[in-house]
């Protein structure tokens, strides 16, 4: 029977969500939430350190006490800002899972030559991350920097080792088996709309190529009509419509080997989990032709914008499901179910995390000879 913990030292795990909708599929998955059980009893308020201005919700998911935050806006300096005074409330964070949703690439190479194909609802681990707006602006486009020096460092010896377990035949069975457990979890402690989790289907899964841009195709009387090349300009109506009013030509799809990730899943719905560099930044990708660019640059699997911002304020593992190709034609259909997904592999993430030892108790550990306090 694991207790309730009694102060904030009690606490090892954080996870940081940027979107309420990423916090909202995290709740489901605690067995406890010890925050408001009772006006008046004191000891269900863990406080905070003076000057944090975080709102923490704390409890316990499976055997580890979890303390729970969501950022006040998305971007690293709101995420950086946030790590920080986490790291000033609960100094014994060794472990920080920045949950939620991501763009991701539509393929890579695994170990150089095989191909591998990243699909909506897949998960993406965070090996490293990488500063994907910090470089140089020339006049014939932007140019990141990717030196050692210039971007976030390497993951401390806890979380490199997590990652080897977590890779390794026994932690990949552990996430295959445990994520879709606990999505379907998430599904049946969803009171209100828990369809909204469902997966939404192969067919809404649909990969433009690169240089296709998301505009009214076929318009006669919009901006779009000059398009011509990628970088031409599109009218501001087709930025905010999704391709079934803007009539993207279904013929630019490109087609995706479904059938070639069986050997990683037990169900053909169930996420594949991909380890690999993140790019993290202040902007959005929108852009599959830059999307591709960035892949070569810096080698990086998937786009978001928190990662870098925690990354150097707490020891950090960036869990975040594909919800769009970071291209133009992204929209938020896949949203919640991705951020449910997110949720469900953090959870199964944390069945692998053996956690740490409890300090001493310095009351019981006082030498005999000292006056007592
Ligand atoms: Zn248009
Ligand atoms: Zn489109």
């Amino acid at each position: 029977m694991v207790s309730r913990a009694s102060s904030r030292d009690d606490f090892e795990i954080a996870i940081i969500c940027a979107l309420r909708r990423e916090y909202n599929a995290v709740v489901p998955l605690f067995s406890e939430l010890w925050d408001q059980q009772s006006e008046d009893d004191e000891d269900n308020d863990f406080g905070r350190a003076a000057g944090d201005t975080n709102i923490y919700a704390n409890g316990r998911i499976g055997r580890h006490n979890v303390v729970l935050v969501l950022l006040r806006k998305m971007g690293k300096r709101a995420a950086a800002g946030t790590a920080a005074q986490i790291a000033t409330s609960y100094t014994r964070v060794s472990l920080a899972l920045l949950i939620g949703v991501c763009g991701g690439i539509p393929r890579y190479k695994r170990d150089g030559n095989e191909d591998i194909e990243i699909l909506l609802g897949d998960l993406v681990v965070s090996t490293k991350v990488c500063e994907f707006d910090f470089g140089r602006e020339y006049p014939d486009g932007f140019a990141p920097k990717n030196t050692e020096e210039d971007q976030p460092g390497k993951p401390n010896k806890n979380i490199s080792n997590l990652l080897e377990a977590l890779q390794t035949d026994i932690g990949m069975k552990t996430l295959r088996q445990k994520t879709p457990e606990y999505l379907q979890a998430i599904r049946e402690r969803t009171p209100i709309h828990p369809e909204k989790y469902n997966f939404p289907g192969r067919n809404a899964d649909k990969l433009f190529k690169a240089d296709y841009r998301h505009r009214h195709d076929g318009a006669v009387s919009c901006e779009c009509r000059n398009w011509q090349n990628a970088r031409d300009a599109v009218c501001k109506e087709s930025l905010k419509a999704d391709c079934n009013n803007t009539k993207c030509d279904e013929t630019q799809l490109e087609s995706r080997r479904i059938e070639s990730r069986q050997q990683f899943i037990n169900k053909p719905e169930d996420p594949v989990f991909h380890f690999g560099a993140i790019a993290s930044g202040d902007r959005v990708e929108k852009s599959g032709i830059d999307r591709d660019q960035y892949v070569r640059d810096l080698g990086v699997i998937g786009f978001e914008m928190e990662g870098a911002g925690v990354w150097d304020e707490l020891p950090c593992l960036v869990v975040k499901s594909v919800c769009d190709y970071a291209d133009s034609h992204k929209n938020k259909k896949w949203q919640d179910y991705t951020a449910a997904v997110a949720a469900a592999a953090a959870k199964a993430i944390l069945d692998v995390y053996p956690g740490r030892d409890k300090p001493v108790d310095r009351k019981l550990s006082r030498c005999f000879r000292c006056p007592s306090p």
